[in-house]
């Protein structure tokens, strides 16, 4: 049995998802993997980016003043939402 299905082509729009925090800056230590905090929300990127990189400054010198917690990686997660143009319907079964 053979069974056909339709396509068509509907153009997406990608934006910011309103329901999530729309940006997270957090750094990570390369030789334990402990994380900055989760920032708050309300706070700029620039911020959270100001603050990751104090958590990094302060993880190396206070908690690990050995000096062997050097490296770090930041990343930074945006939320966005693809919406379809018009209505595409009810999930396929
Ligand atoms: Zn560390």
């Amino acid at each position: 049995m053979t069974h056909r299905r339709r396509y068509r082509y509907v153009e997406m729009n990608l934006a910011p998802d309103p329901a999530a925090d729309p940006y997270t800056v957090r750094a990570t230590c390369l030789t334990c993997a402990d994380q900055s905090p989760e920032p708050e929300p309300s706070q700029s990127i620039t911020g959270q980016h100001q603050q990751a990189q104090r958590w990094c400054t302060s993880h190396a010198a206070r908690d690990h003043p050995d000096g062997r917690h050097l490296r770090y990686t930041a990343h930074v997660t945006l939320r966005w939402l693809v919406t379809p143009a018009e209505d595409i319907g009810p999930i396929a079964p």
